[in-house]
């Protein structure tokens, strides 16, 4: 159980609270394209609106390093918001965040209202965790609620600075969902517990691997990572991507999960192609033998049976990305075997956001998953079994 005070344990009838959400949605022309994360945080703004408290919501989208980008303003969002919480949500339109819009804005509400900031990373304190800024998000709040799991691997003024200047803090409701998902499938498992991991590079989920090794009684290993490993076999790999740096450290997983008697699945078999593209002649050979001049862009037909055969009585399943290159649709196969069968065993399946979410979600398996996280890189540290800084910095209960 998450020892952290919650929403629940609070008074904030006609009270200012400070919600950091994780508004990060892409765009397009000015445009949502995916709402997945708007639609997670609003069981906090609900709750908070009906509770009487005035919600002042801020997040960061993008990456404007400390800079002014309009095309990353939240103004978007705010419109959306309004749409679909049927209520007007204002929005503060300043270039420094906590300027005269927002103050003015702020001191205006009635209980209920809903003000959404302008995007944090306008600042550049913001990532810096400067006590400044921290100091001016806490000036329009009594309160604080951090619900944006997927930022709080990251210490920002946003997340953690502002906590310290603010007179009670807590998680919100999307807060404690993803924590409670990813932290019973890493601490309490129903077994068996496989962990499918895939996507490009092996060093970003060195950390996780280790630490899932651990804990569960298959993993699976899929994606451009998987070509260090059939390196650290001994095979030949042709242009598949290779992670030389980790070679002696996939060595070493590869022990320590025999030493731990976990099961370690690789690809059998592999998709090669001679050009990274969509549109180029492809064939299927056994992972050890890809010829010098191909490169393996997605696991190969035995290895897809293979794998949804492992998968078929797991009783608790973490995947975190994708089995190729699946943003071409003639190497999606392999993901989408992996997405079809998790959408049909009798287990606790969750995705650890970022492009793995992605696939999921448009490949139209979405509905079909337990979870699907909104935090990518939070996500990950939290299997490496990491505490969030930004969960760590709320009041206990
Ligand atoms: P990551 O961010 O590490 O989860 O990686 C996701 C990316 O890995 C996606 O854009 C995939 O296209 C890419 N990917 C998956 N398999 C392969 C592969 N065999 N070769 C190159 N890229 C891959």
């Amino acid at each position: 159980m998450l020892n952290k005070k919650s929403v629940d344990d609070l008074r904030v009838k006609g009270k200012k609270v400070l919600v950091r959400c994780d508004f990060n949605v892409p765009l397009k022309d000015g445009v949502i394209t995916d709402e997945n994360r708007i639609t997670a945080a609003l069981p906090t703004i609900k709750k908070l609106i009906e509770e009487g408290a005035k919600v002042i919501l801020c997040s960061h989208m993008g990456k404007p390093k400390g800079e002014v980008k309009p095309e990353l303003s939240l103004a978007p969002v705010a419109k959306r918001l309004t749409e679909v919480l049927g209520k007007e949500v204002v929005f503060a339109k300043d270039d420094i965040v906590v300027g005269e819009n927002a103050k003015n804005a702020v001191a205006k509400m009635e209980n209920g209202d809903v003000v959404l900031l302008e995007n944090t990373r306008f600042r550049k304190e913001e990532t810096k965790n400067e006590d400044n800024f921290s100091k001016e998000l806490a000036s329009l709040a009594d309160i604080y609620v951090n619900d944006a799991f997927g930022s709080s691997h990251r210490a920002h003024c946003s997340t953690v600075g502002v906590t310290k200047f603010v007179e009670e803090s807590a998680v919100g409701y999307l807060m404690e969902k993803e924590i409670e998902y990813l932290g019973n499938a890493v601490n309490n498992p129903e077994r068996p517990f496989v962990a499918i991991l895939g996507g490009a590079k092996v060093s970003d989920k060195i950390a996780v691997i280790n630490n899932l090794l651990e804990k569960v009684d298959t993993i699976i290993i899929g994606g451009g990572m998987a070509y260090t490993f059939l390196k650290a076999k001994g095979y030949e790999i042709g242009m598949s991507l290779l992670d030389e740096n980790s070679v002696d450290y996939a060595k070493e997983m590869m022990e320590k999960a025999e030493k731990n008697g976990v099961k370690f699945l690789l690809p059998v078999d592999t998709v090669i192609v001679q050009e990274f593209k969509n549109d180029t002649p492809f064939k299927t050979v056994d992972a050890s033998e890809i010829p010098s001049d191909w490169e393996g862009v997605d696991i190969g037909e035995k290895t897809r049976e293979i794998f949804a055969d492992a998968l078929k009585d797991a009783k608790t399943v973490v995947w975190n990305g994708p089995m190729g290159v699946f943003e071409f649709e003639n190497f999606a196969k392999g993901t989408i075997a992996v997405a079809k069968e998790l959408s049909c065993i009798d287990a606790t399946t969750i995705i650890g956001g970022g492009d793995s979410a992605a696939a999921v979600n448009n490949l139209g398996f979405g509905d079909k998953m337990s979870h699907i996280s909104t935090g990518g890189g939070a996500s990950l540290e939290f299997l490496e079994g990491k505490e969030l800084p930004g969960v760590a910095a709320v009041n206990d209960k």
